[in-house]
């Protein structure tokens, strides 16, 4: 396990789209998909 890049975010970047496979667009507090317009809240302890 090589720490090459930092822990500043907890949540994974690059998640894939449940629906179509297609990457995720990341967004403050959320993640969308550009084709299927899927949507996927964080739900991190992120507070704005
Ligand atoms: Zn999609």
């Amino acid at each position: 396990m090589a720490d090459k890049k930092p822990a500043r975010k907890e949540y994974k970047p690059g998640r894939q789209c449940p629906k179509c496979g297609c990457k995720l667009a990341d967004h403050k507090n959320r993640v969308s998909c550009g084709r299927c317009s899927y949507t996927e809240f964080k739900g991190h302890e992120e507070k704005v």
